[in-house]
């Protein structure tokens, strides 16, 4: 995107007018030295996390959102705790998104059915989410996303427009990719960690304390501990007059193309 290219640009202009200047006055090798390391932590930065739209224009929120409206997101399913969740999501009568991993997809296809037979909405999170997707070319992470696109369509019909990218990690080839693919970028403001910590007052302390209309919250339908801090959640939310609503709706995005 446009923000990686002015920085690279930025670089370049820097790294020359160095070298130009070093012909006819000694240049210090600090000042490349600083350079590089300037540049290599914005690009670390813009890559690392999603809010920075550094890569690619992502969606974490809906700033102008008034009333209290708020989205649940659940990545890396489906899986045996998929079920516990859409039951909890029901009993409260709250609608969320999923955004599904390809593989997780053929191995619970029925599991991917149900969510959205009970009106929940599904996005793309890669066909594999290996620790190698942010290595991979452009024509590798378009073959990952028309994977899990084509699994999807197989099983429900739906055309899927929303990605979420694995780790929320964004590059170039991520970035080349989506302008074939035209998927919409879906990223969080709410951080839950419930894929990293066990403990689950931490993670309920952890949204609880973030709440605020707009918001999108991610955690992942794949341990008891989420199911357990989802329960606490979706009371809290009850008793702060939350609604919970849909991704899409709360972006105001098509979460599917019409056919
Ligand atoms: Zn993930």
């Amino acid at each position: 995107m446009m923000k990686h290219r002015i920085v690279n640009i930025t670089f370049i202009t820097t790294a020359i007018t160095l070298a130009l200047l070093s012909l006819f006055a000694s240049v210090s090798w600090w000042f490349l030295g600083l350079s590089v390391v300037v540049w290599m932590t914005i690009v670390f930065v813009g890559s690392a996390w999603i809010g920075s739209n550094y890569h690619v224009k992502a969606y974490c929120s809906n700033p102008s959102e008034k009333q209290n409206k708020i989205a649940i997101t659940f990545d890396d399913g489906p899986s045996e705790f998929t079920p516990k969740v859409l039951e909890l999501l029901e009993k409260f009568d709250a609608k969320a998104a999923f955004f599904c991993i390809g593989k997780n997809i053929d191995s619970h296809p029925e599991i991917l059915r149900q969510t959205i037979e009970k009106g929940h909405i599904v996005g793309n999170h890669s066909y594999f989410h290996g620790k190698d997707f942010d290595w991979k070319n452009t024509a590798e992470v378009i073959s990952e996303l028309v994977q899990t696109d084509g699994a999807i369509k197989r099983n429900t019909g739906k055309i899927v427009k929303l990605f979420r990218p694995p780790y929320g990690v964004t590059n170039p080839s991520i970035a080349n990719a989506l302008k074939v693919t035209k998927h919409h970028v879906i990223g969080w403001n709410i951080r839950s960690m419930d894929g990293v910590s066990r403990n689950e007052n931490a993670i309920y302390n952890r949204i609880v304390k973030q709440l605020k209309p707009g918001a999108i919250i991610l955690m992942h339908d794949t341990s008891q501990v989420t199911v357990n801090v989802l329960e606490r959640l979706l009371l809290t939310l009850r008793d702060k007059n939350f609604t919970i609503v849909p991704v899409d709706i709360l972006l105001g995005l098509k979460a599917y193309e019409e056919d």
